[in-house]
């Protein structure tokens, strides 16, 4: 089992510490999203160096390019990208149910490559699989992303990931005896906005010898509080649960945080970056707007990233304006910076008594209440 110590808990909010076979994971943190095996326009270093713990890669994308065997025999995930920290591996299955004319079988999804057109399939069985192959210390089980919002559909996505869960638990156990390296699966838990299902989908979670949770299915902070409250109180305390894809407004971290999530990933705060959407305490701006042009202060005065240290906002401005990559990369490394110091501010308010007033100030000044 992945070993996982809470070392403060105030209502269902906890910090701990996730032991992963490439070190620890002080929570609640954020981990970057690393699709392809790599935090875009970042590179592994700059990741360490703005304080990143950890790193989730996406299977489904590492499946079509350069091929999960590959990845293997570079050494697995951690040797191939330069990344000698913690590692997480998405099962796909989001990406696979956003893709155009997709065949789901209760075997699996048969879905054409986005690249190529090429014809895949991929089961409960390959996915993990590829994630063994992959080599990451956490894997997410593959599940069925619900084709609407509906209640029907969110059930029959539901019972689906959970009949896919036991398939994806018998195929982990299997690889776990033959594999020589630690790696240790998370359930996935379903049911979107519904009470009754996300209830449901944690109870069944809950009742499998996996090692930690994902929570699936959510897009928006509206409603996330009850929701949150509902499946984490039906978890099992002592592992660790993962908000899957949030993180891109900093209100999803707090909630997040506070109903009791451990770890968060999201490519929104790279990919805003790229469009010169930077965040600010004081909410995000656009440094492409004129008004920016003689702005010769830094973005974020007390910011302690190489972007704020060393460049001003009127640089920041020349270089998108000019289209040079230096733009986007010095973009990447102050929002990924933001987001995962954040993360760290909140876990910090959580060890020392201050989360519901650090939250308060945070947020009400971020959002201009
Ligand atoms: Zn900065």
């Amino acid at each position: 089992m992945l070993k996982f110590d809470i070392t403060h808990r105030e209502g269902l909010a906890r910090t701990g510490i996730i032991h992963t076979p490439h070190g620890d994971i002080h929570t609640p943190a954020f981990v970057g999203a690393a699709t392809r095996a790599t935090v875009k326009a970042l590179t592994m270093k700059e990741m360490n160096e703005l304080g990143s713990q950890a790193i989730l890669a996406n299977t489904y994308h590492l499946i079509l390019r350069p091929g999960t065997e590959l990845i293997k025999e570079a050494g697995g995930l951690a040797e191939f990208c330069s990344w000698h920290n913690p590692t997480f591996t998405d099962s796909g299955g989001f990406q696979i149910f956003s893709l155009p004319n997709v065949k789901i079988t209760e075997n699996g999804v048969k879905f054409k490559s986005h690249i190529d057109g090429a014809n895949f399939e991929i089961t409960p069985e390959s996915s993990m699989q590829a994630q063994w192959e992959i080599g990451a210390d956490i894997h997410m089980a593959f599940d069925h992303l619900a084709k609407s919002e509906s209640y029907d559909d969110m059930k029959e996505a539901m019972l689906r990931t959970h009949a896919w869960l036991d398939r994806c638990v018998t195929e982990h156990e299997k690889l776990a005896d033959k594999g020589q390296s630690e790696q240790y699966l998370y359930a996935v838990t379903q049911g979107g906005t519904f009470n009754d299902l996300r209830a449901e989908s944690a109870q069944y979670c809950a009742s499998q010898p996996v090692d930690g949770f994902g929570i699936g299915g959510v897009f928006t902070a509206d409603g996330m509080d009850e929701m949150l409250k509902t499946v984490n109180s039906i978890l099992p305390e002592n592992k660790p649960r993962h908000l899957l894809g949030m993180g891109q407004e900093p209100i999803d971290l707090f909630v997040g945080a506070e109903y009791g999530c451990d770890t968060f990933d999201c490519v929104g705060p790279t990919r805003m970056a790229r469009n010169g959407s930077l965040y600010t305490k004081d909410g995000r701006i656009n440094i492409k707007n004129a008004k920016y042009a003689r702005d010769f202060t830094p973005l974020e005065p007390d910011c302690d990233c190489e972007c704020c240290k060393n460049y001003n906002k009127a640089y920041l401005h020349h270089l998108f304006k000019t289209d040079e990559i230096t733009a986007k990369v010095l973009a990447s490394i102050h929002n990924e910076y933001f987001i995962v110091h954040t993360v760290d501010q909140i876990r910090e308010s959580l060890q020392n008594g201050t989360f519901k007033e650090f939250k308060k100030q945070f947020l009400n000044r971020y959002y201009h209440k």
